[in-house]
């Protein structure tokens, strides 16, 4: 992976401002804090593409980034975090339009990956999510975050563990770490395989 090319194409409140559809896209899906910014800077090679947030599930916008490694070419969809607990039921009405509008309408859109916190148990959010993707046969991918926070022994133990809680093959479930770059190539590849 040497030539690297990232730029932000779109910020969009809803689907009127979706950029025109033409590049295969990936939706990045996860519960705030869960490190989608920083996984998504490292995908592109860029330090602030996405911003790292300081305040959790303050943005509802879609974000497009075009982003260029080796030969292939995608739109990553920075899709608005979740988690209900802090957030009244109108914003998460309003969540689940602006993510189900895209995820369901957008004919570019090829695939999603879930990003779940390596040290987080999986929730009925995430499986809600995962169930929801798979009745529309969206194929989907988990990128456990942060994984430089455990051991090597236990982040293996954990990630087969997560594998089976989601009910995924293992391969579909990959560890990654923005900040130490484990698994950023294997997660580029795992989505090239799945657009293609
Ligand atoms: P987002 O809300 O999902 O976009 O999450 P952010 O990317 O803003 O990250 C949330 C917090 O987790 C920040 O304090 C990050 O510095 C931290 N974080 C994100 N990725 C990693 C990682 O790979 N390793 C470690 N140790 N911390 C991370």
């Amino acid at each position: 992976m040497t030539a690297r090319e990232a730029k932000l194409v779109a910020s969009a409140a809803g689907a009127a401002g979706f950029p025109r559809a033409g590049l295969p896209e990936v939706a990045f899906l996860g519960r705030s804090n869960a490190g989608k910014s920083s996984l998504l800077n490292r995908l592109a090679g860029r330090r602030e593409l996405a911003r790292v947030s300081a305040t959790p599930g303050k943005t509802r916008l879609v974000h497009f980034f075009e982003v260029r490694r080796g030969a292939r070419t995608l739109l990553l969809v920075d899709l608005p975090g979740y988690g209900w607990a802090r957030v009244s039921k109108a914003e998460r009405a309003q969540w689940q339009k602006l993510v189900e509008g895209y995820l369901d309408g957008r004919a570019a859109r090829r695939a999603a990956v879930l990003l779940q916190d390596l040290r987080r148990d999986v929730s009925d959010d995430e499986l809600d999510l995962l169930a929801w993707l798979g009745e529309r046969s969206i194929p989907a991918l988990v990128a456990l975050t942060k994984c430089d926070k455990l051991a090597p022994m236990r982040r293996a133990a954990r990630a087969r563990a997560l594998a089976a809680a989601f009910e995924l093959p293992r391969e579909r479930v990959i560890a990654t770490s923005a900040q130490t770059k484990l698994g950023i190539d294997e997660l580029w590849k795992a989505i090239a395989a799945l657009v293609s």
